[in-house]
């Protein structure tokens, strides 16, 4: 990519509200040195990709005057992009309550498809690490702490999880065992139920995944088919 020489700087906000110095292809430069009004950087990416581009600025015209070589890596601004789709993506997972794995995959192809990000599908987090990002969002946004309850005496339902998303009952059984204290709560809304009376074959199944840290607790659902 050539770039007509002199150009106007770039500078973007860095950590802690700081200017960061970025050059025409979009690639953050850190300040070696200064001679009267011209002022030295070189790549910040020179002791990891032992990247040989140097830059010389006029401070007081604020233009670039002179680079020299080219980069060996891939400019920060796909990176920053791709992260704020990913950012984007994950905030949109949790206000529209979205099946993070499919939300994953949307945002890939999205990346894919479009020609000026998608060889920045690289930077793209594993799917892991992007429903972590989502767990973690929503449950700061629910208020949900961190510490889940290991005993029955700390396992209380909020309130918000007894109604549907449009407010309806959810909450259908909610009794405690008297013998030992465990409890032990049902959950269907009125459409939920009206599919499985009509149903000819009820299927169970049981989620132990999510139980892992909480082993009083396990997780039984059933569906019908119609
Ligand atoms: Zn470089």
């Amino acid at each position: 990519m050539a770039v007509q020489l002199p150009v106007k700087a770039t500078w973007t906000a860095g950590k802690g509200g700081r200017s960061v110095f970025i050059n025409p292809y979009g690639v953050r430069m850190m300040a070696k040195s200064q001679t009267g009004k011209l002022k030295f950087f070189w790549c910040s990416k020179t002791r990891v990709f032992n990247c040989p581009v140097r830059l010389i600025l006029d401070t007081e015209e604020d233009m670039v005057t002179r680079i020299e070589n080219e980069h060996c890596h891939d400019s920060d601004i796909m990176k920053e992009n791709v992260k704020k789709r990913v950012k984007l993506a994950v905030e949109n997972s949790v206000n529209h309550n979205s099946v993070p794995r499919k939300v994953f995959k949307d945002l890939s192809n999205a990346l894919l498809a479009d020609e000026s990000l998608s060889a920045g599908c690289s930077y793209l987090p594993s799917m892991r690490t992007f429903g972590k990002a989502i767990q973690k969002k929503r449950k700061s946004e629910l208020g949900i702490c961190d510490k889940l309850p290991t005993n029955w005496e700390d396992m209380e339902l909020p309130e918000r999880f007894s109604v549907t998303s449009d407010g309806k009952p959810l909450l259908i059984l909610d009794a405690t065992i008297p013998e030992d204290g465990s409890k032990v709560w049902g959950f269907a809304s009125d459409l939920g139920l009206s599919i499985l009376k009509k149903a000819k074959d009820i299927y169970g199944d049981g989620t132990f995944e999510i139980c892992k840290k909480q082993p009083l607790f396990s997780a039984l659902g059933c569906g019908g088919k119609i």
